[in-house]
């Protein structure tokens, strides 16, 4: 018996092994947003050929239009789109979670399908992270695309939670950004389920960089954060950040403790000396209300740290996946 060998060395030219690139797209109602989604990322994800092979990683969070059959029908003539369905509306970052976990990039990029995350910075982002970066955050510079209302409530969420926060957030970068598969790693392992995305990225560390873009506005449809959804969001990110806001507590009530020792010293010594006084209504009812406003006020900040420790408790999953289509299932 004769064993054949081959010289595979001989005139194999060595071929890097690709890497991967995953593009995360949280869709919510977006039918009409993913045909020109695709269109405008097909050019730029060729560029990056053979280098970088792309997939593109549709979460379908519960649409309720066609979304889901608009996505399928471009599987069929592109096999480097996926899909996930969750069973039902979860939100965008529970949509990004989602991502994260089916994910099977070297490095990932979350963008919005409404095209307000510009393609064409991408290849530059990857620059960046072949050069080291292991998160390269896309920072908007110009955002006169957004309505005043949204662009002043963001600036003051920024400065607040900065404010309060160990590990202060970028401003001006959204969930837009480049993440090594490192990082997604440590994201996937963190098992917390209340989630601002965005300062979790700002918590993991690494080493950052960044790349500028002008957000445009939408290219269909219409945006679905309004102002309760944003304020949770605002409200989610801080209670998981931060116990600071408990803590300014121990302080207002030292600082107000003590100022009422000294007006209760002042009245008694007053009393003794000059008698009784015309008891004064106006300033025991402005007192009164004060400090009720001020429990209640102290009361409601407790509650919301104490509602995170139940959500956390229950440990109930972020999202429930209904479906998973494309590269083999
Ligand atoms: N999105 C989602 N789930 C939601 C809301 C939004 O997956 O519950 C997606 C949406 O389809 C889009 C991205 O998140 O791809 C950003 O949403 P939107 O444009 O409405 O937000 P904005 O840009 O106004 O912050
Ligand atoms: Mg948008």
């Amino acid at each position: 018996m004769s064993i054949v060998t081959f010289d595979l060395a001989a005139d194999a030219t060595p071929v890097a092994p690709a890497l991967v690139l995953t593009l995360i797209v949280p869709v919510f109602n977006e039918q009409a947003a993913i045909g020109a989604f695709l269109t405008a990322m097909a050019p730029i994800l060729s560029q990056l050929t053979p280098l970088i092979r792309s997939e593109i990683l549709f979460v379908n969070d519960g649409s309720t239009d066609g979304t889901e059959f608009a996505i399928r029908s471009y599987m069929t003539r592109d096999p480097s789109i996926r899909l996930v369905n969750l069973s039902r509306n979860f939100g965008k970052e529970a949509a990004l979670c989602a991502g994260l976990e089916h994910a099977s990039g070297d490095a990932v990029i979350p963008i919005d399908v409404d095209l307000q995350d510009p393609p064409d910075v991408i290849p530059a982002m990857i620059a960046k992270w072949q050069q080291g970066a292991r998160i390269v955050n896309a920072r908007r510079i110009d955002r006169s695309s957004d309505t005043w209302a949204k662009r002043t409530s963001a600036a003051a969420f920024y400065r607040v939670f900065n404010a309060l926060s160990d590990h202060p957030m970028p401003s001006n970068v959204g969930d837009f950004r480049l993440l090594d598969r490192q990082v997604v790693d440590v994201l996937r392992s963190m098992g917390e389920r209340t989630r601002l995305n965005k300062a979790l990225f700002a918590w993991v560390g690494f080493q950052t960089d960044e790349v500028t873009f002008e957000r445009s506005a939408r290219c269909s449809g219409k945006s679905s954060m309004n102002v309760w959804r944003l304020w949770g969001m605002a409200l989610d990110g801080i209670i998981g950040s931060t116990t600071k806001p408990l803590r300014i507590w121990t302080y207002v009530g030292t600082v107000l403790g003590l100022l009422s020792l000294l007006y209760a010293t002042y009245i008694f010594v007053s009393t003794l000396l000059l008698g009784v006084d015309v008891p004064g209504y106006a300033s025991l009812v402005l007192l009164v209300l004060t400090f009720g406003g001020l429990n209640l006020f102290a009361v409601g900040i407790l509650g919301e740290y104490i509602g995170r420790i139940l959500t956390e408790v229950r440990e109930r999953p972020m999202f429930v996946v209904r479906s998973v289509h494309g590269a083999d299932d």
